[in-house]
């Protein structure tokens, strides 16, 4: 069986192509820049060289039949034609709090994906159109969503309430659904397997530390807290958005600055975080360079991000009364070795002994504590397209 995964965004797609006999991803790529004057399609198909076709690309239905092609080419493609393909599986941000699993699209499902736009105007759209095209070009394939947000749904509501009139939540959805579940599912259940311990016994951490950015506790196989809120904007600081902040600050910098809402939200999701901080970049590695260089905000960048994701293991430690395992994952989290230093300095209090020969490494599955280190510490690559495959599949 042939699973084609699909992750669209507002500008870009990246998808695989996993035969799951044996979980071999086929082939695999992104399209980047869609609907601007160079797109770009990079594609890279098991055993061949990687090809690059720049040309302009107006849309995802362009984009999406490129892929097509490409995957069917009689010189680099992987099968003969779109029957191989059993099904298709999108990555959809926001499943609200009427989708607890993956489902099998149909209209009305389509119509609930519709109506959860408000809530993640950012993104659902973009999933949509990958689900709509995906229909149009193979009608007879069928298509499974898998959410960002299911993984988290076994939250208590202690922990998604939010302390606002309940009516709020009642009325207009207002409440934690948190994001990257796919992500934080597939890393604690690998911890547990490297760690050789039954997942249902473990107390586990997982820091997705990408661009955008998410923590997570997991008690038991079950999420019972998680740092992005009812949007991906609340949480950790992020490339260029701010996490938590008062919400106070919202109405005083409106009046003080004479912004409307819409100015304000673009601030928080596009210009802040440690690119808003340090005035330099969104990305570490040029962060880590400025800094070295003298910048004093991109280091203050640095220090502001590793000081949220130790104040929230710190606050999850707590809630769940311990902690087993701890793992980081995604860009950040699987690459920068200063961050993960500095987020675990000085926490031998809570058993946590970070080996720093064995952090110094980039993008590979390892343990990094001390052999004593009483809460073990694991660098996991995520691998959210498998967690797709095998949801579409199931
Ligand atoms: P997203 O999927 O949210 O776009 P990723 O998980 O791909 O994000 O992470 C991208 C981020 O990872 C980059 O913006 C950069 O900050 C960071 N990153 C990637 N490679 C490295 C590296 N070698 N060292 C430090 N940071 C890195």
């Amino acid at each position: 069986m042939k699973v084609f995964v699909l992750n669209c965004g507002s500008s870009s797609l990246k998808y695989q192509l996993i035969n799951m006999e044996g979980e071999t991803v086929l082939a695999k790529g992104l399209v980047e820049k869609i609907g601007e004057k160079s797109s770009v399609l990079k594609h890279k198909a098991l055993n061949k060289e990687e090809i690059k076709i720049s040309e302009k690309i107006a849309a995802h239905n362009k984009a999406i039949k490129m892929v097509l092609d490409v995957l069917q080419d009689e010189k680099i493609g992987v099968i003969k034609n779109m029957d191989e393909i059993s099904a298709v599986g999108h990555r959809v941000v926001h499943g609200g709090e009427k989708f607890s699993g993956s489902v099998l699209i149909n209209d009305a499902v389509s119509e609930a994906l519709r109506e959860n736009i408000k809530l993640a105007p950012l993104h659902n759209p973009a999933n949509l159109i990958g689900i709509e095209v995906s229909q149009k070009l193979m009608p007879d394939t069928p298509n499974v969503g898998v959410f960002d947000t299911a993984f988290h749904y076994s939250m208590p509501e202690q922990a998604f309430l939010y302390a606002v009139p309940y009516s709020w939540y009642k009325e207009n959805g207002v409440r934690r659904y948190g994001f990257h579940g796919t992500s934080h599912k597939f890393v604690s259940e690998r911890a547990s397997e490297l760690d050789g311990r039954n997942y249902e016994d473990l107390k586990i951490i997982t820091c997705h530390l990408g661009n955008g950015a998410s923590i997570a506790a997991i008690d038991k196989g079950r999420v019972v807290d998680t740092s992005m809120g009812l949007t991906p904007l609340e949480g950790l600081v992020m490339g260029t958005r701010s996490g938590d902040i008062d919400p106070g600050i919202i109405p005083y910098i409106m009046k003080e600055r004479n912004l409307s809402i819409e100015d304000v939200d673009e601030v928080l999701n596009k210009e802040s975080g440690v690119l808003g901080i340090s005035g330099v970049s969104n990305d570490f590695r040029d962060l880590s360079e400025a800094a070295e260089a003298g910048s004093r905000k991109s280091e203050l960048a640095l220090e502001i991000f590793c000081r949220r994701v130790k104040k929230y293991i710190g606050s999850y430690t707590a809630v769940m009364g311990g902690v087993d395992i701890i793992v980081f994952t995604a860009g950040i989290g699987e690459n920068a070795v200063e961050v993960r230093e500095i987020i675990l300095s000085d926490m031998e209090y809570f058993g946590i002994c970070l080996d720093k020969e064995k952090n110094k490494c980039r993008g590979e599955e390892i343990k990094i504590s001390k052999e004593e280190s009483a809460v073990k510490v694991y660098v996991i690559p995520t691998n959210e397209e498998l967690v797709i495959a095998r949801e579409t599949k199931k």
